[in-house]
């Protein structure tokens, strides 16, 4: 039974852009165990008044790895280099693998924008393994309806499968390396127990409602939880009221990670050249 070994507040809210004012959890700037994931930024509810000019952040780009945007409340538009885009709302997924490298641009979609209204949305960073760091970019537009939801043992609640298998549903993000991504929401006091890959790095993000974890660990609302890796079994239950809970998994890829900005990669050659292929227009351009 997987236990709590790290409970993280976040650091201070900051805006990314004018448009996501985030809280970060963890960035691959420490060296600490959360491998394949290299970022994690939640933005927590906050409400936007009607406006004229999407908000969100401008053209920039990455490479050597996937952007998966949950957009949980509001509407996010997004375009790329590589000739993907689209609009995400709530309930939907977007996995962007940059790859060698996309310029991709985020904002809030025109609708948002002219009605205003709550936004809340999560980012998450995966990393690729050296040997698919510069393969074509390639972009999954994952709707809500397309994600399967599972009924949890002990009627606890539900969870969609975003990525990953749970309780014999698969989600439909293709992925590099094995990963979980599982939106949970927990029925007050019904503890649940769900089945893990063992080894696989393990992450709760609570993001309504409080989580206790093996039967003892609470975990509060906005907090990440740090579980073992060792252990198949995830005991979960929502304490006092119904809570949402994001469940990341992943095979830990055991390569060395050396990021810059929006790049991360093996090597500090390897991020030489992408500021090099960047600014020479190699990664493309936002027409
Ligand atoms: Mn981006």
């Amino acid at each position: 039974m997987k236990r709590v070994q790290q409970l993280r507040h976040g650091q201070a809210m900051h805006w990314v852009g004018d448009g996501f004012p985030v809280r970060t959890f963890f960035s691959y700037a420490e060296p600490l165990p959360f491998s394949p994931f290299l970022l994690l930024d939640y933005a927590a509810p906050n409400t936007f008044a009607k406006g004229t000019k999407p908000r969100g952040v401008g053209p920039h780009p990455h490479r050597g790895f996937a952007t998966v945007t949950l957009a949980l409340q509001g509407e996010i538009a997004h375009r790329d280099s590589a000739g993907h885009g689209g609009t995400i709302g709530p309930g939907d997924v977007q996995w962007m693998t940059a790859a060698r490298g996309v310029v991709h641009e985020e904002l809030h979609s025109d609708r948002f924008t002219s009605d205003g209204g709550v936004l809340e949305m999560v980012q998450l960073w995966v990393n690729l393994p050296a040997r698919a760091k510069m393969t074509p970019p390639s972009y999954q537009d994952l709707r809500a309806d397309a994600i399967p939801t599972v009924a949890l043992p002990g009627e606890a609640g539900s969870a969609r499968v975003v990525a990953g298998t749970l309780l014999g549903a698969t989600g439909p993000a293709r992925t590099v390396t094995p990963v979980e991504l599982w939106d949970v929401t927990l029925r007050a006091g019904r503890p649940t127990v769900l089945p893990f890959r063992q080894g696989h790095t393990t992450l709760l993000l609570v993001t309504r409602g409080e989580v206790v974890v093996a039967g003892e660990d609470v975990v509060p609302a906005n907090a990440l939880a740090v579980l073992d890796r060792f252990g198949t079994k995830l005991v979960l239950q929502a304490k006092g009221g119904d809570a949402r809970v994001l469940v990341l998994g992943g095979e830990p890829i055991d390569e060395p990670v050396v990021g810059h900005g929006p790049f991360v990669m093996n090597t500090w050659p390897e991020i030489r050249q992408a500021v090099d292929d960047f600014q020479s227009g190699r990664m493309g351009r936002l027409e």
